[in-house]
């Protein structure tokens, strides 16, 4: 499995290309915003993208979905069941606006905990993690060590839990119970900034010192 990252939209996502090595397919992780840019990046690559995910649905993490459908109508639009009720809420206009971002076209596959993204001969596990928001998911590859967590776990930091939808207890609990719980050297990889491990976030990651065993 390789992936590529791209930062896209005024507030810098992290747009991951993830894809099999060998057939070329791939998924486009959180197409946040800079379709033109995606799809260059995606051509440079010769990758074939069969699945569109989005780990949560805020804004700058779903932007360009229209794009990316219209450039690669096979493609599978794929989002959390259970970040429906914030799909389907309005948005801000002018987060939309400064994201210039397009309506997103309706999800063609709901994901839920277990479910797993096949492209190639390389796949990727859902695991529900609420608390940034109420849907939000991490994805998951075992073989290759990388975990995408979206903006529930950042290199030393957290996601935003102010926000509708959101809710400080349940990210506290996530964490610790499906993040924490993975191989410390399992590759973390944002939905902003840098990437970081597992066992380095279970140390200094100073939003869960407290919970650390040592
Ligand atoms: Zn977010």
């Amino acid at each position: 499995m390789k992936y590529d990252r791209i930062v896209v939209g005024p507030l810098e996502v992290n747009c991951y290309l993830v894809y099999d090595e060998d057939s070329k397919e791939g998924v486009i992780i959180d197409p946040g915003g800079d379709p033109q840019v995606i799809k260059k990046r995606v051509e440079s690559l010769g990758m074939k993208p069969v699945a569109i995910v989005n780990t949560h649905t805020h804004v700058d993490h779903i932007g360009a979905n229209a794009d990316m459908k219209e450039a690669y109508p096979d493609a599978e639009l794929m989002l959390p069941e259970k970040d429906l009720p914030l799909f389907k809420s309005p948005r801000n206009p002018m987060l939309v606006m400064m994201c210039r971002a397009k309506e997103s076209p309706e999800p063609d596959r709901l994901l839920k905990e277990g479910d797993e993204i096949s492209f190639g001969k390389e796949s990727l596990k859902v695991i529900e993690t609420p608390g940034h928001t109420i849907g939000s998911i991490c994805l998951y590859s075992e073989d290759a060590g990388l975990l995408f967590t979206g903006d529930t776990l950042f290199a030393g930091s957290i996601g935003r839990t102010d926000l509708p939808f959101s809710s400080e207890r349940d990210l506290f609990t996530s964490v610790p119970k499906k993040i924490f719980v993975l191989p410390e050297e399992v590759k973390v990889l944002p939905g902003h900034g840098p990437s970081s491990t597992v066992g380095s976030e279970k140390r200094f990651n100073p939003f869960f010192s407290g919970s650390l065993i040592l």
